[in-house]
C-alpha cells in the first residue's frame, strides 16, 4: 500500500497547476461572462502538453490515468467551463477510439487530440437519456458507406469539435444489439451543428444538438465491431466517470481554497470567522469530503491504469461520491461568505453553479447507484 504520487507525477501536478494559475484561471470569470470558448488558451496547453496526457507513447502521448485525474482535477479547479471541453476532448470522446478503434483511426485520431484538436461524444437524444439503448439515430449500409440519420442533444464541444464519436442503431428493434459507434469528421456532408444551448454554468464550453441528415460516412469510420457500439459507448462511459469526478473535485478544491481564505479575514462580532465553531464545522466536513473524494478517484484511475479498462462500480463510486461532494462543499461555501457570496463579484458563486452538472451528465446520481448496487448485489 502506498498512498503517495510517483516523483514524476507530483511534478507533472506541478507543472499543471502552475500552469493553470497563471493561464487559466485569471480568464475564468470573463470566460463565465462572454461564455467565449478559449481557443488561444487551448493552444498554450497543447504547448504545455496537456493534451498528450494519458494516450500511449506510441502515438506521441504521455503520463497515464492518474496523470489524466491530476490534470482533469487543476484544469477544473482553474476553470469548470474549459475542464468539460479538455476532459471530454481527452477522455469521453476519445476513450471509443483508444479502447476499440483500428489502428488506422488511432494513428489519424490521437495525433490530432494531442495538436488540440476538440473532440465530442454525441450519445444523448431527446428520447434517449438515461435509457441510452432507447436511441432513434439510424444508420444504414450502401456500399463502402454508412448512411446516418438522427438528431444528438446537450453535446459537449458540439460547436468546436473537428470530429465526433457517434451512436446509432441499425434497427431499434434489435435494442442495445442494434448499435454501433461511429466517428464522423466536421464538414462531412449531411453533418451540422443545430441548437446551442444556454446553460446554468461551464460557459466557455457548448452543449449542442448535432444533426446527422443522410450524414456519408466511409465503413473505415465504423468503431469496432457492428452491433458492439452500446458496449464501447458504456465502457467509454465507465471510464470517464473518473475524470468527471476529478472535474467535481478541482471545483470542490476551488470553493474550499475561497472559503478558508475568506474565514480566516472576514470579521464579525469582533472575531474572525474561522474562530466561529459553526464554521470550524462547515470546514472540517468540506475537508473530509474533499480528501475522500480524492482518494476514490485516485483509486479508479489507478485501477483504470492497471487493468487497462475503468472498473464499472468504482468509477460509478468516484463520480457518485465526488459530484455529491462538491454539491455539499460548495453549498457550504457560498455559506461562509455570505451575502457576497451570491454576487458576481467572488467566484463561489460561480463553483456552485459550474458543479451542479457533475450530478448529472455520465450518468445521474441515480445512475450511478443503480450501476453501484447492480454490481454490489450481482443483479441486472
Ligand atoms: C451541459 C450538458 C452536457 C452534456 N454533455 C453530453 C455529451 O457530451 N454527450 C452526451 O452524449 N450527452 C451529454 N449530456 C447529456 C447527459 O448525459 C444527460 O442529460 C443525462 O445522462 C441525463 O439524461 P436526461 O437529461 O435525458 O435525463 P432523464 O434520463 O430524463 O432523467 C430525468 C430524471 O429521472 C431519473 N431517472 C431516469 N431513469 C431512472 C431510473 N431507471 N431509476 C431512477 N431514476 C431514473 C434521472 O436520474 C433524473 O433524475 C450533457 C448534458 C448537459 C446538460
Amino acid at each position: 500500500m502506498d498512498f503517495e504520487l510517483t516523483e514524476g507525477q507530483k511534478m507533472f501536478q506541478t507543472m499543471v497547476r502552475d500552469f493553470c494559475v497563471k493561464e487559466i484561471e485569471p480568464y475564468a470569470a470573463e470566460w463565465d461572462e462572454s461564455n467565449k470558448f478559449p481557443h488561444e488558451t487551448i493552444k498554450k496547453m497543447v504547448d504545455a502538453g496537456l493534451f498528450a496526457v494519458h494516450f500511449p507513447e506510441k502515438y506521441g502521448g504521455s503520463g497515464d490515468e492518474i496523470s489524466f485525474a491530476i490534470a482533469a482535477e487543476e484544469v477544473s479547479r482553474a476553470s469548470a467551463g474549459l475542464g468539460v471541453a479538455y476532459l471530454a476532448s481527452l477522455g469521453l470522446a476519445m476513450y471509443p477510439i483508444l479502447m476499440h478503434g483500428s489502428e488506422q483511426q488511432k494513428e489519424h485520431y490521437i495525433p490530432r487530440v494531442i495538436n488540440g484538436a476538440i473532440v465530442a461524444f454525441g450519445l444523448t437524444e431527446a428520447m434517449a437519456g438515461s435509457d441510452v439503448a432507447a436511441l432513434e439515430t439510424r444508420y444504414t449500409r450502401e456500399g463502402d458507406f454508412y448512411i446516418l440519420n438522427g438528431t444528438k442533444i446537450f453535446i459537449s464541444n458540439g460547436a468546436e469539435a473537428q470530429f465526433v464519436t457517434t451512436f446509432a442503431t441499425k434497427d431499434k428493434l434489435l435494442g442495445y444489439r442494434g448499435i454501433s459507434a461511429f466517428v464522423v469528421d466536421q464538414g462531412t456532408f449531411g453533418f451540422s451543428v443545430g441548437k446551442i444551448e444556454r446553460k446554468m454554468g461551464l460557459h466557455p464550453a457548448s452543449a449542442t444538438e448535432l444533426i446527422f441528415d443522410n450524414c456519408k460516412i466511409p465503413v473505415a469510420n465504423l468503431i469496432g465491431e457492428e452491433g458492439r457500439g452500446f458496449r464501447v459507448a458504456l465502457e467509454a462511459i465507465d471510464a470517464s466517470r473518473v475524470s468527471i469526478a476529478a472535474q467535481a473535485l478541482g471545483i470542490s478544491q476551488a470553493a474550499f481554497d475561497a472559503a478558508v481564505a475568506y474565514c480566516k479575514e472576514r470579521k464579525q462580532f469582533g472575531m474572525e470567522l474561522a474562530k466561529m465553531q459553526a464554521i470550524q464545522w462547515m470546514i472540517a466536513d468540506m475537508a473530509t469530503d474533499i480528501e475522500t473524494a480524492r482518494l476514490l478517484i485516485y483509486k479508479a484511475a489507478w485501477l483504470t491504469e492497471k487493468e487497462g479498462h475503468a472498473p464499472p462500480k468504482e468509477s460509478a463510486m468516484a463520480k457518485l461520491f465526488a459530484s455529491e461532494a462538491s454539491h455539499r462543499v460548495c453549498h457550504k461555501a457560498v455559506q461562509i461568505f455570505g451575502g457576497y457570496g451570491y454576487t458576481k463579484d467572488f467566484a463561489v458563486e460561480r463553483y456552485y453553479r459550474d458543479q451542479r452538472i457533475t450530478e448529472l451528465y455520465e450518468g445521474t446520481s441515480e445512475m450511478q447507484r443503480w450501476t453501484i448496487a447492480r454490481q454490489v448485489l450481482g443483479v441486472k
